[in-house]
């Protein structure tokens, strides 16, 4: 069996681990570098530990921390969507997609989710439980070990999957640290998108940590009464104050955020709602993702049009703003988030 549950433990959790077992110190080196740097998950990779060692492993973690049930790969062959189950046979998706020289993986924080946004399919479902940090990094390390047989790596990891990263703030954070860490995985915090629906306190908090990792809100809406009917977590954090935490943000910071739009057709993709955006982040270091919505049964919206889209972009464009219009990819095998858990 694999001993995937070990990804719970920081660098410094293992050393005291194996020190209580009577351990040498560099035990913990070998360990941590068979599971980061070599992608080792069983037991018996583990050829450099001695054989009592690998055999207390395997009983003191008996389990994996996901097994994949259902893999689907688009006609494309461009997205792999993975569904994968948890120790307590709860289900979160991951997604990888390939495009270019890009390997992206967009993972998941929650099972489920308590922010309710309607046109979400994990939103839909409502909200089970958090991840743990164990369970976000093992989700990672499933994609490495899985492109590094190919002979490939992971470019890119966008938290973006089911869940809102920043309800699980600690074990989110603890996960990107733990895969960031120079002497095991040692991805770059750089490499790392997380994408929030606009906690303010939490993107306060992040702020004061001054990290690396990239952050974009996902604002769908440039009114409050609109984005409060699609987003209800807008009553108590509205547009105002979560562009007031962006301000700031970008100005302790430097760094430039992502607003995200899914394109509803004739609800947020009007000129209207342009303009209003335009206004509202005029001058502002970002950028505006805007994506067709990917239609859910739960919610009567529909994508916008390849003209509408269009000429969104093109009035953000006019008021000195980029903007970029994103292709769906994958809608063949339900790449929406949450869409094949919900199933
Ligand atoms: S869009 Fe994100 S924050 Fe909103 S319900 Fe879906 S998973 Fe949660």
């Amino acid at each position: 069996m694999a001993i995937g549950l070990i990804y719970n433990y920081s660098f410094s959790d293992i050393k005291s681990l194996l020190a209580s077992w009577g351990e040498p110190n560099y035990r913990a080196r070998q360990l941590w570098e068979g599971l980061y740097q070599h992608f080792w998950v069983f037991p018996k990779q583990f050829t450099d530990l001695p054989l009592p060692l690998r055999n207390r492993l395997a009983e003191e973690f008996p389990t994996d921390a996901l097994t994949p049930v259902n893999i689907l790969r688009s006609s494309d062959k461009q997205t792999l969507k993975t569904l994968l189950r948890l120790n307590d046979g709860q289900a979160i998706e991951a997604v990888l997609m390939c495009y270019a020289k890009r390997r992206t993986i967009c993972i998941s924080t929650q099972v489920g989710c308590a922010m309710g946004c309607v046109f979400c399919a994990t939103g839909q479902m409502g909200f089970k439980r958090h991840l743990s940090s164990g369970e976000i990094v093992a989700q990672v390390m499933y994609f490495a070990r899985l492109l590094y047989a190919d002979g490939e790596v992971v470019t890119n990891v966008v938290v973006m999957g089911m869940g809102e990263p920043f309800h699980n703030y600690e074990n989110t954070l603890s996960a990107i640290d733990r895969l960031n860490d120079l002497e095991g995985y040692n991805f770059g915090a750089r490499r790392f998108t997380i994408s929030t629906v606009g906690l303010v306190p939490a993107i306060r908090r992040f702020t004061e940590e001054k990290r690396q990792i990239n952050l974009a809100i996902s604002l769908h809406a440039a009114d409050d009464a609109l984005r409060s009917s699609m987003l209800p977590i807008n009553k108590p954090y509205p547009i105002d104050d979560i562009l007031a935490a962006c301000r700031d943000y970008i100005s302790v910071t430097g760094r430039r955020i992502t607003f995200e739009w899914a394109l509803v057709n004739g609800v947020n993709d009007t000129p209207e709602q342009a303009r209003l955006l335009a206004g509202k982040i005029k001058g502002l270091l970002c950028h505006v993702n805007a994506i067709p919505l990917n239609p859910t049964i739960g919610y009567a919206g529909q994508p916008t049009t390849r003209l509408r889209a269009n000429n969104f972009k093109e009035i953000l464009n006019n008021y000195g703003i980029p903007c970029t219009i994103r292709l769906r990819r994958g809608m063949d095998i339900q790449a929406g988030c949450g869409q094949l858990a919900s199933k």
